[in-house]
């Protein structure tokens, strides 16, 4: 049976086509710029690439062209062949603590927590409702970045405020990433020969966005992202956890209103504030190589801030036996896990630097003698979404 696990954001959706439960990738790809003249349309299929430049003005018809596309590129013979279709969806607050098949209930739940993620879950249903409307007889399952993180307790998830901000408007730590966290955790238990009910891991998924994860027995017991992605580590452009006196502060002395500010933690910090160059890791480490110090600096504070969450973490989950770096930068970038690991002496945490060179692919990069195994997971949220939906529609 072939699924189709999608992302829709804003303006862009990415796509997977899989064959399950063999968990065959047949095609991915995305479509970028929806509603401009230039929107792009790119597909990878079988060793092949095909990149159309044109004008797709809703995800109505982005989805339309890709399903078109899946056909007269010989990718499918039919889309009767598509029996399942997989939704990321940001946010399902507290409703949702696993995956499920979207029914009209689904979609008010969803559209009930929009406030608490406005940029993503309208984006997310504009996915969904193209698809229904294309494959109005195809089951579709949403797949929710917090669901992973429902099994935190409330001293993990509630802020020391008042109560009844929790109570009226829902105001707690909800968590992002949860898919690339349940996968890697899995991961971890399979590569460590346990079962996941047995390990205790940390997870940095460290990409533009990025969070750590510690899972206790196969399931997340904390998050350093919070009631919004903003929370945490510094990331691209977010700032990570800062004193919240400061959004007042500089309201006043820049005279922003607080909505400016808040923009400004959420786009122009991080990497990008720090350093003054870019949000992405390749430039700042090109920058670093010429011995740029706000980039220095940059790189360094984010990975002072992952190993003081990877330190709390320990304490928290009373030792683990893995901590997993995944996504763009904790995949790629050798240089950030060794400036993280560099910090983690304390607990015995050493670093083979030979294999911290690979990247890429699921390895061990700590040292035999290391007390914790440091590992390389890539992840693949796609796939994870492709499951769930088998699991549901079956
Ligand atoms: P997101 O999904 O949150 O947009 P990704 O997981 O794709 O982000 O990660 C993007 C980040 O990964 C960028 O900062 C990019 O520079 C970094 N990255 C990707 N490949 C490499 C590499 N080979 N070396 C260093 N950083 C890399």
């Amino acid at each position: 049976m072939k699924i189709i696990a999608v992302n829709a954001g804003s303006s862009s959706l990415k796509f997977k086509l899989l064959g399950m439960p063999e968990e065959n990738k047949l095609a991915s790809g995305v479509v970028e710029r929806i509603g401009l003249d230039d929107s792009i349309f790119a597909i990878k299929y079988s060793g092949e690439k095909v990149k159309l430049i044109e004008s797709i003005p809703t995800h109505k018809i982005a989805v339309d062209m890709l399903l078109e596309k899946l056909v007269s590129l010989g990718i499918l013979n039919s889309l009767d062949e598509i029996e399942g279709v997989g939704h990321r969806v940001v946010h399902g607050g507290e409703f949702f603590s696993d995956s499920v098949i979207i029914t009209e209930e689904v979609v008010k739940a969803i559209e009930a927590v929009s406030d608490l993620a406005p940029l993503h879950n309208p984006a997310n249903l504009t996915g969904i409702k193209a698809f229904e409307d294309a494959l109005p007889n195809v089951p579709a399952v949403a797949v929710f970045d917090t669901a992973f993180h429902q099994t935190m307790k409330p001293i993990e998830y509630m802020y020391s405020v008042p109560y009844e901000w929790y109570t009226k408007y829902g105001v707690r730590k909800y968590g992002f990433h949860g898919t690339s966290h349940k996968y890697v955790s899995l991961r971890a238990a399979a590569m460590l020969n346990k079962k996941p009910e047995d390990t205790k891991v940390i997870v940095c998924h460290i990409g533009n966005g990025a969070s750590l994860c510690a899972v206790k027995y196969g399931k997340s017991f904390d998050t350093s992202m919070g009631f919004t992605p903003l929370a945490g580590i510094a990331m691209g452009t977010r700032s990570g956890d800062i004193d919240p006196a400061i959004v007042q502060f500089i309201c006043e002395k820049e005279n922003l209103s607080l909505d400016e500010v808040i923009e400004l933690l959420n786009k122009k910090s991080g990497y990008l504030g720090l350093s003054g160059l870019s949000s992405d890791s390749r430039d700042l480490w090109e920058a670093v190589e010429r011995g740029d110090k706000k980039s220095i600096l940059a790189v360094e504070k984010q990975a002072k801030m992952i190993a003081d969450y990877i330190g709390a973490y320990y304490i928290a989950l009373e030792g683990c036996d893995a901590i997993c770096f995944t996504a763009g930068i904790g995949e790629n970038a050798s240089e950030t896990r060794t400036l993280v690991v560099n910090r983690l002496r304390a607990l015995g945490v050493k670093l083979d630097h030979g294999k911290n060179l690979i990247h890429g692919e699921e390895t061990v990069i700590s040292k035999r003698s290391s007390k914790i195994k440091i590992l390389l997971i890539p992840t693949n949220e796609e796939l994870m979404i492709a499951r769930d939906t088998l699991r549901l529609i079956k």
